[in-house]
């Protein structure tokens, strides 16, 4: 049996590369600069002179090639798009948001995240090839430790595999840190007011060396752009400490954080749904208690 894992720039991979390895000797099909040492015993990189840039089709074509008779990618949109047109391809099924697996015969018992993560599903997954997607966050990525030899994979591609294609590129307008990867996450909702609101949770986030996320609301009302979004349509987060500012806790947007170590809750709605999943909880406005932290971080030389 073959296990291939798509690995991609998003250390989410390694997640997917870890989970992997329960289900025996998996290769790394690399796309991108990462490294997978100790990951794996083998990895091909795939290089193509027209693959400089996120082409979905053309990433499937890769997987398509390669034949393993299971194929994990990251549960990351491009995890999810790469697989789906491979299952197309290949007119198998695709399961997605994957937190356990096990073999059972030849086929796979999975259980895994659906609507949004807030229940589980029991499936078997039977036929070749089988495809599934891990759940961002649902294992730790740790190396095994082994050596890890690389080879070069090109593929063949023509044009019908560059109809979709990434054609330009624009930085996130917030700060340095990632959102998805951040050890501290400030997130603010519609309690925070205004985009000038955010100022005050971005310079929090500045002495904490983390990043700023939001709410649906305050994306849609245009406060912060979209990639700061945490939530089910947004960005799956799994920091050290979560402060959530002005944010109810919808389910949609407790999906996206629920992975969070710690979560400091500032709210002035003591019954917020929120309230219940933190590990602390501050009742009361946002502008008063949010200023309060920073000068006390500031008075301790933070
Ligand atoms: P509200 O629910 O209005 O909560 C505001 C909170 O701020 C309240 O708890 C209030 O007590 C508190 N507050 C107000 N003023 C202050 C103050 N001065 N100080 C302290 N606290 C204050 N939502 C997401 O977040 N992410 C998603 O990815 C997402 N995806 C969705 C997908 C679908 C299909 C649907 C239907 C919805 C989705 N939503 C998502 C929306 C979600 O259902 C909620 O509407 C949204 O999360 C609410 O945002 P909020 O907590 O900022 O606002």
């Amino acid at each position: 049996m073959t296990i291939a894992c798509l690995v991609d720039d998003d250390p989410v991979s390694l997640e997917a590369l870890t989970f992997g390895a329960r289900l025996g000797d998996v290769e790394a099909v690399v796309f991108g600069a990462i490294e997978v040492d100790g990951y794996v015993a083998h990895a091909r990189r795939v290089v193509h002179e027209r693959l400089d840039e996120y082409a979905p089709e053309a990433w499937a074509q890769a997987i398509v090639e390669l034949a393993p008779d299971i194929v994990l990618a990251p549960g990351t949109d491009r995890g999810h798009e790469v697989l789906a047109h491979a299952a197309a391809r290949l007119g198998v099924p695709l399961a997605a948001n994957v937190v356990e697996a096990e073999a059972d015969g030849d086929a796979l018992r999975l259980t895994r995240q659906r609507w949004g993560g807030s229940l589980l599903e029991e499936a078997t997954l039977t036929g070749t090839p089988k495809l599934l997607t891990v759940a961002a966050h649902a294992v730790e990525a740790r190396p095994a430790g082994m050596a890890t030899t690389v080879e070069d994979f090109t593929p063949t591609l023509g044009d019908e595999h560059f109809v979709v294609r990434v054609t330009r590129r624009e930085e996130p307008t917030s700060g340095a840190v990632r959102l998805d990867t951040a050890r501290v996450v400030v997130g603010g909702g519609r309690g925070v007011g205004s985009t000038e609101g955010f100022e005050l949770l971005e310079e929090l986030a500045d002495l904490l060396g983390g990043a700023v996320g939001g709410s649906r609301v305050v994306t849609n009302l245009g406060w912060r752009p979209h990639s700061d979004q945490v939530g089910q349509t947004g960005a799956r987060i799994a920091p050290d400490l979560y402060i959530a500012c002005g944010i109810s806790g919808a389910i949609q947007h407790i999906v996206g954080c629920r992975a969070a170590k710690r979560i400091l809750v500032i709210n002035k709605d003591q019954s917020a749904p929120i309230v219940a999943r933190a590990d602390w909880a501050v009742i009361g406005d946002l502008h008063e208690i949010v200023p309060a932290i920073v000068a006390e971080l500031r008075k301790e030389g933070v």
